[in-house]
């Protein structure tokens, strides 16, 4: 089985439980996600097969307290988790991180305690597909310029406008969508059955092809007034939720990179050319060494991040340089370990060209690379350079 590069022995650091997660999840998509990955990639779906699976695994909201269906573990196991996911691929993280951090965390967070007894524990064990939907085809970015906006009516909510690039955008049986009211931004749970409301598919992405992105639009769709989110009040709400599924790409883009290295070394080490092993060749090896570096630098921030998170003491600042380090260092890994591959690289008999065109998005989505430079540069300076 893959071992994962580890070559500052972190695994000492991390207690008998978080190297059970890991070490389980890592069967687990060795024996039961690669096998399926390829053929899902090709035909641009998400395998949707995995939901139950992930859930019976507590990979669904996996801080989620028991008495609401999760397993109540650590955010480093959460962060363990997501690495170790997205080892295999970006688009089987992005299904966990939505439905933990962005559709079962806003629900907890700022949920009613009927809306938690109702939801959590369908969407923990995977009976119920959820998305968020903050980004609008206008206004990425810049979500405080939404245009969706909700009226009070009768017993509840008018809902008007559309969202963009939603991750199980097509396949969700309930979306929290982010309008503007009255009060300001809203959340709300939106039954995608509801009358009105209109999803489909992205077609023609070269990114996260195993995953379902989608557009979707409401044309006055009533939202009971029991399905606001009562305690989320402003866009602080929706932006508390992207902390968490950043969180979770910190760790995850880390899995990505080590599932690249590790199929570029093996390869470095049987591919012969000039009648040597290319890894042989102190060009090869520079790559290789650069990018177990950067592994190592990766790993280390988030264990500390994953402490600190634990803790209570990470703030959004500390999530953004960790997301911002990580996808970069993960992106630069995968196509330093593209051109090893060579010609072999470019066909889908390696995963290596999979992890690489899965990062583009994973480098624009949950606030893009220059965005988390912004957020940073805003602390460090106490000057706002974002607008
Ligand atoms: C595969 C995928 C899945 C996604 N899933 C979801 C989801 O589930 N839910 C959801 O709500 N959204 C989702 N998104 C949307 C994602 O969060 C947005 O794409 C992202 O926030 C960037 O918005 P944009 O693409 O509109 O780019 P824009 O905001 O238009 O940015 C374009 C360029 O301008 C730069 N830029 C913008 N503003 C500034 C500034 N102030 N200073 C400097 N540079 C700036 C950006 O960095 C970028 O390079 C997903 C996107 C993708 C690709």
């Amino acid at each position: 089985m893959f071992q994962g590069v580890d070559l500052f022995q972190l695994s000492d650091w991390f207690t008998e439980e978080e190297r059970m997660v890991r070490d389980s999840v890592r069967h687990y998509v060795q024996q039961s996600y690669l096998p399926i990955v390829s053929q899902y990639h090709r035909k641009g779906l998400f395998p949707k097969e995995v939901i139950p699976q992930l859930g019976e695994m507590g990979l669904l909201g996996v801080t989620i307290p028991e008495k609401y269906g999760g397993p109540e573990l650590t955010y480093t196991i959460y962060g363990l988790a997501m690495q170790e996911l997205e080892r295999g691929d970006s688009g089987l993280r992005s299904f966990a991180s939505v439905q933990g951090s962005l559709v079962m965390y806003p629900i907890f967070t700022y949920g009613s305690e009927a809306q938690k007894n109702e939801y959590l524990p369908k969407l923990a064990s995977g009976e119920l597909i959820g998305c968020y939907g903050l980004t609008e085809p206008d206004y990425g970015s810049n979500p405080g310029g939404m245009r969706t906006k909700a009226v009070k009516t009768d017993g509840g909510w008018l809902l008007n406008g559309s969202k963009m690039w939603i991750t199980n955008g097509s396949i969700a049986d309930v979306a929290v969508i982010w309008a503007k009211t009255d009060e300001g931004v809203s959340g709300f749970i939106v039954d995608t059955d509801s009358k009105g409301f209109t999803a489909k598919a992205i077609e023609g992405k070269y990114s996260l092809r195993a995953s379902d992105t989608g557009e979707m639009s409401f044309d006055d769709v009533f939202v009971p007034e029991e399905n606001r989110l009562p305690l989320a009040k402003g866009l602080k709400a929706p932006l508390s939720c992207l902390s968490e599924a950043r969180y979770g790409i910190a760790w995850g883009a880390i899995g990505s990179a080590m599932a690249c290295y590790d199929e570029s070394l093996n390869y470095a080490q049987t591919r012969i050319q000039f009648d040597k092993p290319i890894g042989a060749f102190q060009l090869v090896q520079q790559k290789l060494v650069e990018m177990v570096n950067e592994i190592t630098k990766g790993q280390m921030l988030n264990y500390r991040l994953g402490r600190m998170k634990d803790d209570g003491k990470a703030r959004h600042y500390h999530i953004s340089l960790a997301k911002r380090n990580n996808v970069d260092a993960a992106l630069t890994i995968a196509r330093q370990a593209r051109s090893i591959l060579a010609a072999s690289g470019i066909t889908n008999e390696y995963q290596t060209i999979r992890h690489m065109l899965n990062l583009e998005s994973v480098y624009t989505y949950e606030g893009t690379h220059d965005i988390h430079t912004l957020i940073i540069g805003n602390h460090i300076t106490g000057l706002n350079a974002v607008q």
